[in-house]
């Protein structure tokens, strides 16, 4: 491992200056994916600025009725605050899907978001890779591998997101609050991560030096309950081979409000706007969810070996609507 320096930030905007100073700096929230990624030689960091212990453990109701969620809230802490369990479902179910308890334990709210894939050549600095190394190839595109993107992939990278937390946040219109050397700015969940493109190096939209210091949950829209579902190789820690999270309102048998995310399928979490518009003013039935969800699905471009991962998601995104529309 490359040797490197080490500071422990003790305000965001020191973070953010000693960021400034050192442009091969990395920020350092629990580490578990990027001391990984170091100890592997994807990450070569000469500072790191260890976030972990700023004060932004924070998790307060706003004025309107949402939540604000401080960066370096534990994922196991965010899964099991009360007014999460309660208002936001489908966000406790994402993070507790995610992982193990330990891992869960030191992981950040931050952290999770800027998680790299674990496309399995990105992380083996033997071989090509269009994201660690711009311009070298993508020897995923010719490969078996199963857990690639069916969705709003390119030539230049068919990776998958691996946030579980992500998925739910997109669904849930969260917002993404960032300090950086220009001053503060916020960014919709939604539009957070990026499609690949020819430009797969850049995963988000933040820019250098940015720092994720909280996120903002909207208040939940009236009478509307939320749910994740999750398909894996293994119920002990594995990243999603297809997963959903749900938000729906049903009023008198018609829905009143609908969103819709899928992960594991595509570089970012992918919200279902086709799905969404169709269920909006729908009867709630099985045959609307099948629909929508189809039409969702109809853009999907499955490479070798994940033709299976559509029929997945089809199946956990019409269950899990299914399910709320039977609570409501
Ligand atoms: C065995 C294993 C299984 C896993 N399974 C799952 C799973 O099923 N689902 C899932 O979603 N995740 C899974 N994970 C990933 C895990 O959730 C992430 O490693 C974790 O959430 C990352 O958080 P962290 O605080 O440790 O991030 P770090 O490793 O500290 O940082 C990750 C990246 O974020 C940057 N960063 C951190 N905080 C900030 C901030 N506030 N502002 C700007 N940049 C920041 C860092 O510079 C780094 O680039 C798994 C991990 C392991 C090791
Ligand atoms: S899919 Fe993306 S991350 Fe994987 S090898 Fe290709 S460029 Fe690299």
């Amino acid at each position: 491992m490359k040797p490197f320096g080490y500071l422990r930030a003790r305000s965001a905007e020191e973070a953010v200056r000693e960021h400034a100073a050192h442009p091969g700096a990395l920020f350092l929230g629990g580490g578990t994916n990027l001391v990984d990624l170091m100890k592997l030689g994807v990450a070569a960091p000469d500072r790191l600025i260890d976030i972990s212990g700023l004060p932004l453990d924070h998790v307060a109701d706003t004025e309107d009725g949402g939540l604000r969620i401080g960066a370096t809230v534990r994922n196991s802490a965010l899964a099991a605050h009360s007014a999460v369990r309660t208002r936001y479902p489908a966000l406790s179910q994402a993070l507790l899907s995610g992982a193990s308890g330990q891992l869960r334990n030191t992981a950040t709210t931050g952290g999770n978001l800027l998680q790299r894939t674990r496309c399995a050549y990105f992380q083996d600095t033997s071989k090509p890779c269009n994201k660690r190394e711009p311009g070298t190839g993508c020897p995923a595109l010719d490969s078996a591998q199963r857990d690639l993107a069916v969705l709003g992939h390119s030539t230049h990278c068919v990776a998958t997101h691996p946030s579980d937390m992500a998925v739910a946040l997109s669904a849930l219109d969260a917002t993404v609050h960032l300090h950086g050397p220009d001053g503060g700015r916020t960014v919709p969940a939604t539009g957070f991560h990026r499609l690949p493109g020819d430009t797969p190096d850049r995963d988000t939209e933040i820019r250098p030096g940015e720092l994720i210091t909280e996120l903002v949950l909207p208040p939940r829209p009236e009478g509307a309950a939320s749910l994740y579902r999750k398909a894996r190789d293994r119920a002990s820690f594995a990243f999603a081979l297809a997963s959903v999270a749900a938000v729906l309102s049903v009023r008198g048998g018609r829905i009143e409000y609908a969103a819709l995310a899928f992960g594991g399928l595509a570089h970012r979490p992918w919200r279902a706007r086709a799905a969404e518009d169709l269920l909006r003013g729908a009867p709630a039935t099985e045959e609307t969810f099948e629909r929508a969800v189809d039409a969702e699905l109809a853009a999907a471009r499955p490479l070798r070996e994940n033709a299976f991962k559509v029929g997945l998601a089809h199946n956990l995104a019409v269950d899990a609507l299914t399910e709320l529309a039977a609570d409501s």
